[in-house]
């Protein structure tokens, strides 16, 4: 069975990265698919965020990364996944969530969302939390995979 995991990945975090290796165990394959959002600017591109992804990822073999745009539910359909995967790390997580699992019920009840909890040690970490670290000039090291810490120390140039 295939499942797909969503998000802006921007940047990949160790907390993702262990939401992906253990679903690459409960899964035939993974597909994270990273959203190119208009709305929200983005620290890294979408190519950047992609290969970011894939390098961490390198060692594998069940994954599959690539971009969408728009709706969530419509990238499960194109890649004929019918299991949408998503994190949870606190109550906070869970309200947003539960009302966007519901509303892509509406939008299609054949897909199912399913919720893997964070590993306790990785439930402080955010994509925004390792940028405001990075941006002044903390070590995020423990927190992102060596070549993504790398590029936001270029990009915050410390
Ligand atoms: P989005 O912008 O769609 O929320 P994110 O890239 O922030 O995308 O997160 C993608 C998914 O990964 C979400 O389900 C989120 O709850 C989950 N996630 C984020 N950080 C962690 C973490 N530290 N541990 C486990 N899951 C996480």
């Amino acid at each position: 069975m295939k499942v797909l995991y969503p998000g802006s990945f921007d940047p990949l975090t160790f907390g993702h990265l262990d939401l992906i290796s253990r679903a690459s165990e409960l899964f035939g394959s993974v597909i994270v698919s990273v959203l190119e959002n208009p709305n929200k600017k983005s620290t890294f591109s979408i190519e950047r965020r992609i290969e970011q992804i894939q390098e961490a990822t390198d060692d594998i073999a069940n994954i599959e990364v690539v971009s969408y745009k728009g709706l969530t539910i419509d990238c499960a359909k194109q890649y004929n996944v019918e299991i949408i995967l998503r994190g949870l790390r606190a109550m906070s997580d869970f309200e947003y969530e539960l009302q966007i699992a519901h509303t892509n019920r509406t939008l299609n009840n054949s897909i199912e969302t399913i919720f893997l909890a964070t590993e306790s040690h990785h439930s402080f970490l955010s994509s925004s939390v390792v940028k405001e670290v990075a941006m002044f000039g903390g070590n995020v090291e423990h927190m992102v995979p060596r070549m993504i810490a790398k590029d936001l120390h270029s990009i915050f140039k410390v």
